[in-house]
């Protein structure tokens, strides 16, 4: 749905007059629309950096078509389908803590939500992963993770 950017973010329902302000829920310095919310907000900008600081490496894509771009070129169907695990769950979290703002009025830590993020893809790749998957593949995926 983010890929699609059809999720209903406040900047379209302003537009389309159901909602009476466009403000981002999460930094009130925009207006909330896809690409604000996953690459401009300030609060977006400290999840992908702690993330990034977490793993120690880069995530530079600044708009959706760049995250696929960048997913394209990681070499090894392992560790691009970890980097999609990443990727997806830092735009879910966003929208989470986003929609905790909008009906809760709060917003946790960003050091908090990466935290649960890193614990859960942990999780669910060591859950899934396949007897095929090499050793060097496993230790890449383990020292990246719980460095
Ligand atoms: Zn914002």
């Amino acid at each position: 749905m983010i890929l699609l950017k059809k999720i209903r973010v406040k900047a379209l329902l302003f537009r389309i007059g159901v909602s009476a302000d466009a403000s981002c829920p999460l930094c009130q310095n925009a207006d909330e629309w896809v690409e604000h919310l996953y690459f401009e907000c300030e609060y977006a900008r400290m999840c992908k950096n702690l993330l990034a600081h977490r793993l120690k490496v880069r995530l530079d894509p600044s708009s959706l078509e760049e995250c696929n771009d960048a997913l394209n070129l990681i070499t090894g169907r392992f560790k691009r389908q970890v980097f999609q695990s990443l990727y997806a769950g830092l735009l879910y979290v966003i929208w989470k803590e986003r929609n905790r703002a909008v009906w809760d009025k709060c917003i946790r830590c960003p050091e908090k939500v990466i935290e649960e993020l890193l614990t859960d893809i942990r999780q669910r790749i060591e859950f899934v992963l396949p007897a095929k998957i090499s050793r060097s593949n496993v230790e890449w995926f383990r020292k990246m993770m719980y460095s």
